[in-house]
């Protein structure tokens, strides 16, 4: 960490309430401990010219990029991973598992745990999030029901302790039998249920949120949709006003009216973008495999070979452009549906999320097009495009 204090300078920051012009940033060990339009002399100051200067992108759910995947268990794949996302403008992530054998499953959590503990070259990892194991046939989309397990506090137990309590989200079918109460006991660690690959009713999903689960896993997709006499999983996290809405928006998971629809219901402070992206993220189109599935990846849109969509090669940098394009928000609020938003839903938002006072020094420097120009941690430079 560079122990010396200096100021970020750049023609907008997108703070916590406003995009500023002109302004400057002060970054001392590792901490904004000021924000001002003028700046102390005393100090260095770094011109980034006329980037825009935002808080450090937050992927709540990534499996995986460059060929490497979260379920291959070992910590280089990992590494690879962080310093991948890393180009994209994302400083923190939830290392994401997907539907395989059991001992396949812990090895990831264990490797996800250690990886949690120690710095990695790019983007850290903040956490674990399970997506698998405990879903419904009916909206398996890329998962494979040969391994789906009914979910115990047993289970729950396991991958919690093989995470080494790093676990942050646990994705579920809520219709079988107990799972109320296995929702009640994940929230008594400390653990976000989101619902997802599941067939349950509106009121099921109702139970559940009610029960504690706070939001839907990739909405519309791998779950109960709306129907004007049944409005499923879909209805009940979009009228949830607490319910987060995970949303992949590469404009194909969803139709931009969806997300539209979405926006309105949920407001920006409701949806997480997230990439939901597999290890053929960063690569070109081919075939690749996601956990024990062979996925096909046809212009960037990964799917099985019986066509389910097979998560995405999007990044966020790309989501948050796609959000403001299709759904026509402010540029502050898409950013923060991938920063603070997610910040939020971890409890991480006094430290991480957004650009502001005593904050975490994490930030993107983006262009005027939103592409991604540098990525800062902790006040380090851990990424610089070679033209920046
Ligand atoms: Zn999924």
């Amino acid at each position: 960490m560079q122990n010396r204090p200096y100021y970020l300078k750049s023609a907008q920051v997108l703070t916590e309430d406003a995009v500023k012009t002109n302004y400057f940033v002060l970054v001392e060990n590792g901490i904004i401990t000021d924000m001002s339009d003028t700046p102390n002399p005393e100090y260095e100051i770094i011109d980034l010219g006329d980037s825009l200067l935002i808080p450090g992108l937050i992927d709540l759910h990534i499996h995986g990029r460059e060929g490497c995947d979260v379920m291959d268990a070992t910590l280089s794949s990992i590494e690879t991973i962080s310093s991948s996302l890393a180009k994209h403008g994302v400083t923190g992530f939830l290392a994401t598992t997907v539907t395989a054998n059991w001992q396949q499953t812990l090895d990831a959590f264990t490797v996800i745990g250690r990886a949690s503990k120690q710095k990695l070259p790019g983007a850290q990892v903040l956490g674990a999030y399970n997506e698998g194991l405990f879903f419904t046939e009916t909206h398996k989309g890329a998962h494979n029901e040969k391994f789906f397990l009914p979910l115990t506090k047993e289970r729950v137990d396991a991958i919690y302790n093989a995470s080494q309590g790093s676990l942050k989200v646990m994705a579920l079918a809520p219709e079988f039998q107990d799972s109320l109460e296995i929702i009640d006991y994940l929230v008594s660690l400390g653990v976000k249920v989101m619902l997802g690959h599941t067939n349950a009713t509106y009121q099921q999903s109702v139970d559940a949120l009610s029960a504690g689960a706070c939001g839907g896993v990739h909405i519309f997709n791998g779950m109960s949709g709306i129907h004007h006499r049944d409005p499923g999983c879909a209805g009940a996290v979009l009228l949830d006003e607490q319910a987060v809405a995970e949303v992949i928006a590469d404009g194909v998971h969803l139709h931009p009216s969806i997300m539209s629809l979405i926006y309105r219901l949920k407001g920006p402070k409701k949806i997480a973008l997230i990439s939901d992206c597999i290890n053929a993220g960063g690569f070109n189109d081919g075939i690749y495999r996601l956990g024990e599935l062979d996925v096909i990846v046809k212009n960037g849109i990964a799917r099985t070979q019986s066509g389910s969509l097979a998560g995405s090669t999007l990044t966020l940098d790309k989501s948050v452009k796609n959000f403001v394009d299709m759904v026509n928000v402010p540029l502050l609020e898409a950013i923060h549906m991938a920063s603070l938003v997610p910040a939020t839903h971890l409890g991480l938002d006094n430290i991480l999320g957004s650009i502001a006072l005593n904050k975490r020094a994490n930030f993107a420097v983006l262009s005027s097009e939103l592409t991604v120009k540098a990525t800062i941690i902790d006040g380090d430079f851990i990424y610089r495009h070679p033209d920046f």
